[in-house]
């Protein structure tokens, strides 16, 4: 880095270049890649106070295996975790599905070491859960998608592997009911809930061909619980919530838990699997509101580009909306006419263009959906503060 900024010479840092927006790739043709691949050391795992120190380019799913006879897990779990790197996920402040249980990625990292442009390391590598002394410059690293330093190693607080689960699926024929089994979730299920994925008729036409026995439902809810509680317990803890509920199916073992999560991990792969294009949308807003910026979206496209097909699945609970758009073949027009108007739909109610796959190259140029001016500038004069010849992943984030 520092003979690079000597030059000049512009660098992407890459992690397991799994990353939905592509911030990992090089864009220009003059970079250098910077792979992070071979810095995999996991350094100690200390269990009084459950918190692992390792080195940025551990693979996520290594680092769940290096803490499972500790009885740990890391607090984030991905579709990606075979292969991104946990410096990758800090770079991105990964969401997934651990979110609702264990809060974000940035609130449980505890330090890092960064290189910045220059060639300086900083070292904020703590791991005390309590430090309140002055500016938490760690966070500025968090979520900055290599734009402000190279992450070497982090510092991640680790919860508790837990003993027992139990799913359901709950199938619906309202967005308003989808929407009301949130707040009756939390009330029946409080501390317990693990999970809560959702996903409407036409993404489980693609995902499953089986038959679940809920008939024909246009939303699909999967509820997950988990504790060290006893199973029974749990299971009764559930059978209670899914009393309310006319469209049910409830799971146990291991073998039915993975097949109804296996519906919902499935749709992205069906998606892909489909012959054309998907335009993919990953957005934070109200839950009361998915449906309505998809029916919106799907008006919109209805008229002009009849066959554009409008798929909606995500992490309720989070706000967070996976809304996707499959059509036969690339159409700019279509990616304009369906951006203005879901962008248009978050300015209004203050949504992000960006829930967890974060901006990388493809959403620089929306930046100001969910980004005031003023708060655009003083992210310029902080990048020009940490990399005044924007050498590290020039046009990423910012444009
Ligand atoms: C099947 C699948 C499922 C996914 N599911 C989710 C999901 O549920 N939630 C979610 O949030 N994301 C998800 N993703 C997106 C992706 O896995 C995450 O963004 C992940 O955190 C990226 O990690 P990575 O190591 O692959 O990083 P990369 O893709 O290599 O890089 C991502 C960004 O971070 C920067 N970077 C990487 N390493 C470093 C470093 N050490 N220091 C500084 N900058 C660095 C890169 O320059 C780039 O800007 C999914 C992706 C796939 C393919």
């Amino acid at each position: 880095l520092k003979y690079c900024h000597e030059q000049r010479v512009p660098v992407v840092p890459q992690g397991g270049n799994t990353g939905m927006v592509g911030g990992s790739v090089p864009h220009r043709g003059d970079e250098v890649v910077l792979s992070l691949s071979r810095m995999n050391k996991i350094h100690s795992f200390d269990p009084t106070n459950a918190v692992i120190q390792c080195q940025s380019g551990c693979i996520l799913d290594n680092l769940n295996e290096y803490l499972r006879p500790y009885g740990y897990v890391m607090p984030l779990d991905l579709g990606s975790s075979g292969s991104c790197q946990i410096g990758g996920n800090v770079a991105t402040n990964a969401g997934g599905i651990r979110f609702l249980r264990y809060g974000s990625l940035r609130s449980n990292i505890l330090g890092l070491k960064v290189v910045l442009a220059n060639g300086d390391t900083i070292d904020l590598l703590n791991t005390l859960r309590k430090d309140n002394t002055g500016y938490d410059l760690k966070h500025l690293f968090i979520g900055s998608e290599g734009t402000l330093g190279v992450i070497t190693d982090v510092c991640v607080a680790t919860p508790m592997l837990l003993a027992n689960s139990v799913t359901a699926l709950l199938g619906l024929d309202y967005y308003e009911d989808a929407v009301a089994a949130l707040s009756a979730a939390r009330n029946k299920l409080g501390e317990s809930i693990a999970a809560i994925e959702y996903w409407d008729s036409a993404s489980m036409r693609i995902s499953s061909t089986t038959q679940l026995g809920l008939g024909d439902c246009r939303f699909y809810l999967l509820v997950e619980v988990a504790s060290n509680m006893n199973l029974e317990s749990l299971e009764d803890r559930m059978m209670d919530f899914l009393g309310m509920y006319s469209k049910g199916v409830l799971a146990t073992d291991e073998g039915k838990k993975k097949s109804l999560w296996k519906l919902r991990e499935n749709i992205p792969l069906a998606l892909k699997g489909m012959n054309g294009h998907t335009y993919k949308y990953d957005v934070s807003m109200s839950p009361h509101l998915f449906n309505q910026a998809t029916l919106m979206v799907q008006h919109h496209l209805a008229a002009e580009y009849p066959h554009a097909q409008v798929f909606q699945y995500g992490h309720l609970a989070d706000g967070n909306l996976h809304l996707n758009i499959w059509s036969p073949t690339f159409d700019q027009e279509i990616k304009n006419l369906a951006e203005s108007t879901l962008y248009e739909f978050l300015r209004l109610h203050r949504g992000s263009i960006s829930a967890e796959h974060g901006i990388g190259v493809l959403k620089a140029k929306h930046l100001n959906v969910s980004k005031s001016e003023k708060a655009i500038a003083t992210m310029r004069n902080l990048k020009f503060l940490f990399d005044p010849y924007n050498i590290l992943n020039p046009n990423k984030v910012l444009n």
